[in-house]
């Protein structure tokens, strides 16, 4: 069955697009650790991001980049926190997360809550500063 996130890709869970391109995706997290926290992914579904081949590893990290400088151009912050997890959902993917500090980054963290409207209106705010 396909993971929730390639359900995702494929438009059948809605979500609040970032960016695209062929090989990636990138969304708002539903329980975020801080406004902005976002979630790059491959479109190809693999769990475990170092089985990933060198070529789209490489290529996401780039796409991140991009991903990044859009949220730390729209949330204020120190810079864009970097985490690989994976322990919920078996389809590779990085956090992108604005921090300010060390703690902002634990994700034992209550997660912060937002309605519809303000997750749209967010993700609209980044897809302006997007430079892809
Ligand atoms: P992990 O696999 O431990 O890196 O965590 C998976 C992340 O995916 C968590 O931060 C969840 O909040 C997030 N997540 C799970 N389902 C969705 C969804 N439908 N839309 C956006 N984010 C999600």
């Amino acid at each position: 069955m396909a993971s929730i996130f390639s359900r995702i890709v494929n438009g059948e869970i809605p979500c609040y697009k970032i960016a695209e391109d062929d090989r990636y995706f990138a969304f708002l997290d539903i329980n975020p650790l801080a406004k902005g926290h976002t979630l790059v992914i491959p479109k190809k579904e693999t769990d475990y991001i170092f089985e990933l081949d060198d070529e789209l590893l490489a290529g996401m990290m780039v796409f991140a980049k991009k991903v990044a400088l859009a949220i730390e151009k729209t949330v204020p912050c120190k810079r864009i926190g970097i985490a690989v997890l994976g322990l919920e959902v078996p389809h590779a993917h990085i956090h992108l997360i604005p921090i300010n500090s060390l703690g902002d980054i634990n994700f034992s963290n209550p997660k912060l809550k937002f309605s519809s409207d303000e997750f749209s209106a967010l993700a609209g705010e980044i897809v302006k500063n997007l430079d892809l």
